[in-house]
């Protein structure tokens, strides 16, 4: 396994009124060359019915700056990246489009005042004593050299981007970081994670609750009346941009927040197990809006956050950075089965908070059995016997009425109308 992996971290930049004008002058270019292939692409498109393919642009570009020289300002790397961005741009498009998602629509041409995100990918770029120079052949001969904070110490480089947002310039570095190595101590933190709550259980059979704190639904509101103040204005007036920008200040707050909480969480998650592997639902969000699509209120709030996949993203690299590692399992079936008996009910409405066994009278907190099946299934899919007959015991010291446990479930004599296998 490697022992390492690569992160991104963002870097706020205050170019000189001399550089931020070089910025923009490279970036220009860029927005040309984007715009001169995707209007290639299209136009190839219309006529003979074919894509054009990366290879095919990157060696057009030789003879593009031969005929307009200012191409040659901009690092040769810097144009090829853009021309890679128009093609990943264009096949997440036909994917998106094969996947029968018909409101996909092919890129666009940027804009006149766009910046136009330029990458130096793996060189053009220098780095050392906490500062990053970027390499460009612009006639002002301005170096564009940025100072990196000391709190950020970077080993290898991989890629720089240098982006605008928000009226700010930002540097993006991908780099790569050592990790400790993985070893299993035997110990498990398993997670029903949801919308509003996670739950975890450890290998102790100790359940803990995580609250998620929902900023966006505070901000709703306020979002919905600006919205609706803005669109009475006439568009493009000035009170209307006014109110526009606040808009976007009020979004922008709301997700920096719901950022910063998920950030936290998972940070206090990692840093408070003792377990080395954090096992999670493989939540594929797609999948399950698809199913439950009479089902609206799940469908929008899990659309619009998008909450529960960035939260194990987040705890993911977290947990890798310190040696552990989170694994993803599927949860089908994890709230509706019954932890003690492995019994399965033919429907679990989302209202319905606590799970009531009629077979064997088990009743739990719907969330903690969804996190215990969801140990069980770890437990039983990697085949660690020994483990899932000590958390079944530990969850008996619990209180937790366990009758039957866990031989019945695998065994082949078990009656299958009734019974039904937790995994496998
Ligand atoms: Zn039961």
């Amino acid at each position: 396994m490697d022992r390492k992996i690569q992160l991104t971290q963002q870097i706020r930049i205050q170019p000189t009124p001399e550089q931020e004008q070089v910025l923009w002058d490279l970036s220009e270019k860029c927005r040309l060359v984007y715009n001169f292939a995707l209007n290639k692409r299209k136009e190839t498109f219309k006529e003979e019915n074919k894509s054009v393919s990366y290879i095919d642009q990157q060696n057009q570009l030789p003879r593009i700056k031969s005929e307009y020289p200012e191409y040659k300002w901009v690092y040769s790397k810097v144009l090829q990246y853009t021309l890679r961005t128009l093609d990943a741009d264009f096949k997440s498009f036909f994917q998106l489009w094969k996947n029968g998602w018909k409101e996909a629509r092919p890129p666009k041409y940027k804009g006149k005042r766009f910046f136009t995100t330029m990458t130096y990918n793996q060189s053009g770029f220098k780095h050392q004593k906490g500062t990053i120079q970027l390499s460009h052949k612009h006639p002002g001969n301005t170096p564009l050299q940025f100072t990196i904070p000391e709190k950020y110490q970077f080993d290898k480089i991989y890629q720089v981007s240098i982006y605008r947002k928000d009226k700010q310039f930002y540097l993006s570095i991908t780099y790569e970081q050592p990790v400790p190595e993985y070893h299993d101590n035997g110990l498990y933190q398993a997670f029903d994670l949801g919308v509003m709550k996670h739950t975890a259980v450890n290998s102790h059979g100790k359940t803990q609750e995580f609250k998620i704190q929902r900023p966006d639904k505070y901000w709703e509101k306020h979002f919905k009346a600006l919205q609706q103040r803005r669109d009475h204005c006439k568009k493009n007036s000035r009170r209307y941009k006014y109110l526009d920008a606040c808009l976007r200040r009020c979004k922008r707050k709301s997700s920096d927040q719901t950022k910063d909480h998920l950030h936290k969480l998972s940070r206090k998650i990692i840093d408070n197990t003792r377990a080395n592997t954090l096992v999670v639902g493989d939540l594929s969000v797609k999948q399950m809006v698809k199913k439950n699509k009479h089902q609206k209120g799940l469908h929008t709030s899990l659309h619009n956050t998008g909450i529960i996949g960035r939260f194990i993203g987040l705890l993911t690299y977290k947990a890798k950075l310190c040696g552990k590692r989170v694994r993803a399992i599927s949860e089908q079936d994890t709230s509706k089965t019954c932890c003690a008996c492995g019994h399965k009910k033919d429907r679990m409405p989302l209202y319905q908070r606590t799970y009531h066994c009629k077979i064997c009278g088990n009743t739990v907190d719907r969330d903690v059995n969804s996190s215990i099946n969801i140990m069980l299934r770890f437990l039983s899919t990697n085949a660690l016997w020994t483990r899932y007959q000590q958390f079944v015991d530990n969850l008996r010291q619990t209180g937790m009425e366990y009758a039957e446990r866990p031989t019945s479930i695998y065994s082949k004599e078990a009656p299958s109308s009734t019974v039904q296998p937790v995994a496998l």
